[in-house]
């Protein structure tokens, strides 16, 4: 028996009511492969900011450091402005645990309807690898002259070679295990002294991977691209703000925020990564136990798979698509079961 601690941090509104479906397919999945859980949880929420004033303690990182993986549900709520949980919560355990690569998988399911005509299940299988530390999302820069004419705001974006090859090195070590395809988004044309260094590093990457087919893309080209030919995909890497874009666009190809699954990755394990699915606290449907957990799901299969059980992980993807592929859907899919009920679908095919 393998057994890993997790620590938990449901977080706010439908991310409370996520976990625990995450939590009970782990553990039937588990059974059948020797692999036990145990949970921490730990309150770090909007909730928690609004009574004591912060998303976390602060200590939370070394609360959390000697543990195998953070589970997360989902952080954020009206009157809490989004940077709060961003800058109190999501953005100190990825750099602290410096988890660089963000891994987005994106697929077109069966049951789940794409917006878009083109796009039927199986069509799309997709990973944007989203450089999660540094580049765009920099507290350098300043404002000055506030409130007079001649005001001017400055954001310095920051990229390092060390950060960029490693998150491009990850990209071309994952697509040599599944298309052989890496698409680089750029945008070198109009952003004159960063993209052109991270073209650069690409081509160190790209010579260093010849089994790999290389394209680069201007970002709006992509786009373009990603919404008329997603198919066309299989590992995109972008800088923090290109994969931060991309990864939605992308989620939304797929047909619901509500399947997405993220993983936050340490790479060389020196810290505990973070898996979490895409979406938000949903307030609209908190409480009324309709969320669909299947970005919850996706993201504990990740878990899984980073753990080192890459088939435990292939189970319980088969077993949550098998149950939308048999038509038990949530409402978010135009189906009728709530969060329940699909889970119990769930269960039933990893017989828990
Ligand atoms: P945040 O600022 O926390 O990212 P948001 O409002 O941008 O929140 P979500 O909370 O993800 O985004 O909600 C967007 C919409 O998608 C809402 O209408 C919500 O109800 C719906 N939604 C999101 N996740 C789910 C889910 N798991 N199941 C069903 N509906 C969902
Ligand atoms: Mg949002």
């Amino acid at each position: 028996m393998t057994s890993y601690r997790i620590a938990l941090v449901p977080g706010d509104g439908i991310g409370t009511e996520v976990l625990p479906p995450a939590q009970a397919v782990l553990a039937a999945v588990g059974k059948r492969h020797g692999i036990a859980f145990t949970y921490d949880s730990f309150d770090w929420s909007c909730e928690r900011y609004l009574a004591e004033g912060a998303m976390m303690p602060s200590d939370g990182l070394d609360r959390i450091r000697r543990h195998d993986a953070v589970l997360l549900g989902a952080v954020g709520w009206p009157g809490v402005p989004d940077h709060v949980s961003l800058w109190g919560l999501l953005i100190p355990i990825r750099r602290g645990f410096r988890q660089y690569v963000n891994l987005r998988p994106v697929k077109v399911l069966d049951g789940v309807p794409s917006p878009l005509r083109n796009a039927g299940a199986g069509d799309v299988d997709l990973v944007v690898v989203r450089e999660n530390v540094e580049g765009e999302y920099s507290e350098i820069g300043g404002r000055l002259g506030r409130g007079t004419e001649d005001e001017l705001a400055v954001q310095e974006a920051v990229f390092t070679r060390k950060g960029v090859t490693r998150v491009v090195e990850y990209a071309y070590a994952l697509a040599g295990t599944r298309r052989g395809h890496v698409t680089s988004a750029t945008k070198s044309n109009g952003i004159v002294h960063t993209m052109p260094f991270w073209d650069e590093l690409v081509e160190e990457a790209a010579a260093r991977h010849q089994n790999v087919r290389t394209d680069k893309e201007h970002i709006d080209a992509l786009a373009a691209k990603l919404l008329l030919a997603p198919e066309r995909f299989d590992v995109i890497v972008g800088s923090n703000l290109f994969g931060d874009i991309l990864s939605d666009l992308a989620a939304a190809v797929a047909g619901s925020i509500g399947v997405a699954p993220a993983a936050n990755l340490n790479p060389e394990r020196e810290f505990p990564s973070m898996f979490e699915p895409v979406h938000g606290s949903a307030p609209d449907i908190a409480g009324q136990g309709k969320a669909n957990p299947l970005g919850a799901l996706w993201s504990a299969a990740m878990m899984l798979d980073h753990l080192g059980h890459p088939e435990a992980s292939e189970e319980l993807l088969a077993a949550a698509f098998g149950a939308l592929a048999e038509g038990v859907s949530t409402v978010d899919l135009g189906g009728t079961a709530d969060t329940a009920e699909y889970t119990r679908a769930v269960l039933d095919r990893v017989g828990g």
